[in-house]
């Protein structure tokens, strides 16, 4: 294949990756450009919800997820005071997925899985240490400039992934808008070898805790349980991130008379924020770079691949014969969806975590619970909360 049909993805995050295999499976010419010298490795995803697994699956990557990470066939709300437990059953979706479950396993452990399969790929080249400084574009192809030891280096292709992040260079260098909020709190992320299981025996691997003074969640990967809670109003960042602070907060969970053994912690800032447009010409923004959503509901990465399987497809369709406008279609189609179906199901998470009013708070659990029981009423809402019902939606606008 000559230079000029070649894709060139920037950025090698979960989202990156995958369309590099999918297009590298395809035949394509595939060159990521990453800026950093290997793979991320922090503690960011650890969900993988079913339709995501049947995406991984073609390529053999959903296995061995599965052999690294944990299968987590219910997840939970939890109500602090009352002891309340809605816990969803994935089984009822058996008819429609492969991966009735969510799967609970590292980011940076899929896309060294990916790495794994991309190496075996002729095709397909990963270049680290290569950060991509422009894009720019004929009607024929496209040229990206990365710095690569101090020089600047062009690479020239006929389509760009634009995987690069919540920061995207070609994002920002296009002028192109992404608008939205940025949540007043912060999120604290700390992750632990102790065992909650020993004083919450009933504990699922993921778990939404409502609390009216403070919400939290726990959710299990293979070796670690990691907390999420939000910073209070007004609170000192450094406190909130200190040794002190971290103890503070795990002894919020169970109060204990040692330290909690401590094996990562972030502060973040959260985001709920979509670009304007997901194409420029042969460039179009995929993952992060094209939208941002609050964890609650683990839909950030799951959303992104989806928008890389869809804009792969329309690569492949325009390698075929297919005029470059249905491009235009991949916007229409997974624009909507970062908004109407991830943002909401995110932000509905969030108010439902930290709703304070006791009454309010009790009538939304009960009606949580009695969804979870009735199997009529927990389909459609788990056909959403597990990104089946984003999915079809997407395929089906035109
Ligand atoms: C605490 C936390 C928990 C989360 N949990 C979940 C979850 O359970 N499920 C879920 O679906 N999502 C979750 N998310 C969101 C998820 O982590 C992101 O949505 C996901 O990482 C997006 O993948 P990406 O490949 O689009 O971007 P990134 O993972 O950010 O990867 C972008 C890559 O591009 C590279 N890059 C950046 N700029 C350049 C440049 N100029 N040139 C070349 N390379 C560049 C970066 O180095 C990076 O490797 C969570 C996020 C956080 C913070």
């Amino acid at each position: 294949m000559a230079v000029k049909d070649r894709i060139i993805v920037a950025g090698a995050g979960p989202v990156g990756m995958f369309a590099a295999l999918k297009l590298g499976t395809a035949g394509f010419d595939v060159l990521v450009l990453e800026a950093n010298d290997d793979l991320a490795l922090d503690l960011r995803a650890s969900t993988f919800h079913p339709p995501t697994l049947d995406m991984l699956d073609v390529y053999g990557v959903t296995q061995e997820l599965i052999d690294d990470g944990l299968i987590a066939p219910k997840w939970q709300f939890r109500d602090r005071l009352t002891n309340k437990i809605a816990e969803f059953d994935l089984g009822i979706l058996s008819d429609l997925t492969n991966n009735p479950y969510r799967l609970q396993c590292e980011q940076h452990k899929m896309t060294r899985i990916v790495k794994g399969h991309l190496d075996k790929l002729d095709n397909v080249e990963v270049k680290f240490g290569a950060k991509v400084v422009s894009g720019d574009q004929t009607e024929d192809d496209v040229t990206v400039v990365a710095e690569i030891d101090g020089e600047n280096v062009s690479f020239d292709g006929a389509f760009v992934v634009a995987a690069d992040g919540a920061n995207s260079t070609l994002r920002i260098s296009h002028g192109i808008g992404f608008e939205g909020i940025t949540y007043p709190e912060m999120f604290i992320q700390a992750s632990t070898p102790y065992e909650f299981r020993d004083d919450m025996p009933d504990l699922s691997p993921i778990n939404y805790i409502s609390d009216s003074d403070e919400w939290f969640v726990l959710l299990r990967v293979p070796k670690l349980w990691r907390a999420l809670f939000p910073t209070r109003e007004g609170e000192d960042e450094q406190y909130a991130i200190s040794d002190e602070g971290i103890q503070k907060r795990m002894n919020g969970v169970i109060k204990r008379d040692v330290p909690y053994e401590i094996e990562h912690r972030t502060l973040y800032r959260v985001h709920q924020r979509v670009a304007s447009d997901y194409r420029i010409g042969r460039i179009c923004l995929a993952g992060d770079a094209a939208h941002l959503n609050n964890p609650l509901g683990g839909m950030g990465m799951n959303g992104g691949i989806h928008d890389a399987f869809n804009l792969c497809e329309k690569l492949e369709q325009i390698r075929d014969g297919a005029d470059h406008s249905i491009l235009d279609r991949y916007t229409r189609q997974r624009k909507p969806i970062a908004v109407e179906f991830v943002q909401a199901q995110a932000e509905r998470n969030r108010q439902l975590l930290r709703e304070r009013d006791p009454e309010v708070r009790m009538a939304r659990f009960l009606e949580l619970q009695e969804t979870a029981r009735d199997p009529e009423k927990a389909m459609p809402f788990l056909l959403r909360s597990s990104m089946i019902e984003s999915l079809e939606r997407s395929n089906a606008i035109e």
